[in-house]
C-alpha cells in the first residue's frame, strides 16, 4: 500500500544536498525511516456547528510518533516531506485513510464529512483526479463527503494550474475550503473566482478574538465578505466561550478549536461521533 510512497522516498538524495546540515540529513533519514515504519499517525478534530454541537465535519491532521522526540506537529517536518519530493505520496496516503474512515462511517449509520489538508505542491499533481477518482470507486464514497483544505499561501505560486486543479476538484464534486483565511494576500475580485465553498479564518485572529479589536475588524471583514460571495465561513482555533458567543454575535456559525475538541486518533472518531451524537441529539 505505501509502495509508491517508498519508491520516491528511496530516491531523495541528490547533489544539493551537500549543502544540508548533518542535522537536517539526519531527520530526513529519520522521515525516510519513520514512513517505512509507519510512525506517522493521523488525528481528526471536529468542526462544530456552534449553536447546536452538531458535527459538520472532522480534519485531519498529520503527526510523526518519533521514537526519541515524541509526538511531532506537521511544522516539525512536512517542508522537509515537501523538499524531500515525499508529499504528494504522503498526502496520497492521508486520502485513503480519509476515504476509508467515510466508508467505515457510512457502514455504522454515521455521517461525517472529513476534511484533508493538500499540500500547494499536490495541486500541480494532475494525477491527483484520477487517484481521487479511484478512491471514491473502491470505497464506494460519493466525493460530496471529502473536503479539501488548501491554505490562502498555496495559490501564490504558480496560481492558473493551481486554479485549473481547483476547478477539476470542484467538478469531480469535493467540497473546497481555503484555509488560514486572512494570513494571505487574496483580494475579493480573487476570490470570487475561486471555486471554493468555505473559508477558514485563521488561529491567528480567533483565538484571542473577544479581546482585541483588529482582530475584530478583520473576522467581521471577512465574514461580511463570505456572506457576499454565498460562501460558509469556518473559525479554527475557537478555544473559549467568550470568542464562540462572540463569532455567533458576528454571524459566523461554524467552528473548530480546543473548546470542542483537542485532536485525538483518527480511528477513534466513528466511536467518538457515536457518543457525541448520543449527548448532543439535534
Ligand atoms: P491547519 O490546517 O490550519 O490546522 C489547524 C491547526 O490548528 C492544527 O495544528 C490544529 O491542531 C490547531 N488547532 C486546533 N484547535 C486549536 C485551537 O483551539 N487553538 C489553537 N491555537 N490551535 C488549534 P496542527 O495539527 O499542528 O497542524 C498544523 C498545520 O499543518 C495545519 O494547519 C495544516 O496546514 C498542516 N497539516 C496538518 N496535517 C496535514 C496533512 O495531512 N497534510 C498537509 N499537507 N498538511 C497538514
Ligand atoms: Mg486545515
Ligand atoms: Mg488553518
Ligand atoms: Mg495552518
Amino acid at each position: 500500500q505505501h509502495s509508491q510512497w517508498h519508491r520516491s522516498a528511496s530516491m531523495m538524495f541528490n547533489s544539493e544536498m551537500i549543502n544540508y546540515t548533518t542535522e537536517k540529513l539526519a531527520l530526513m533519514a529519520e522521515l525516510r525511516q519513520a514512513i517505512d515504519e509507519d510512525q506517522l499517525v493521523l488525528f481528526v478534530q471536529p468542526q462544530m456547528a456552534m449553536r447546536n454541537r452538531q458535527v459538520l465535519a472532522a480534519e485531519v491532521l498529520i503527526r510523526w510518533r518519533h521514537p526519541k522526540k515524541g509526538l511531532l506537529a506537521p511544522e516539525a517536518f512536512l517542508a522537509l516531506a515537501e523538499e524531500m519530493g515525499v508529499i504528494y505520496p504522503l498526502t496520497l496516503w492521508v486520502l485513503e485513510q480519509a476515504v476509508k474512515t467515510i466508508a467505515s462511517l457510512l457502514e455504522q449509520q454515521l455521517v461525517s464529512r472529513i476534511a484533508v489538508n493538500i499540500s500547494s505542491k499536490d495541486l500541480l499533481q494532475d494525477e491527483l483526479i484520477e487517484a481521487l477518482e479511484q478512491l471514491f470507486d473502491t470505497y464506494q464514497v460519493k466525493p460530496q463527503l471529502l473536503m479539501l483544505e488548501v491554505s490562502e499561501n498555496a495559490l501564490v505560486a504558480e496560481p492558473e494550474r493551481t486554479m485549473a486543479m481547483l476547478q477539476r476538484l470542484h467538478r469531480l464534486g469535493v467540497e473546497l475550503a481555503l484555509d488560514d483565511f486572512g494570513t494571505g494576500f487574496s483580494s475579493l475580485a480573487y476570490l470570487r473566482q475561486l471555486p471554493v465553498q468555505y473559508v477558514k479564518v485563521d488561529c491567528s485572529f480567533i483565538s484571542e478574538l473577544h479581546k482585541t479589536e483588529a482582530h475584530i475588524a478583520i473576522t467581521g471583514a471577512i465574514i461580511d465578505m463570505a456572506r457576499n460571495l454565498g460562501l460558509g465561513v469556518i473559525a479554527e482555533g475557537v478555544e473559549g466561550a467568550e470568542v464562540e458567543d462572540k463569532l455567533l454575535r458576528m454571524g459566523c456559525s461554524r467552528g473548530q478549536g480546543f473548546w470542542y475538541s483537542q485532536p485525538f486518533e483518527l480511528s477513534g472518531f466513528p466511536a467518538w461521533l457515536r457518543q457525541w451524537q448520543q449527548r448532543h441529539p439535534g
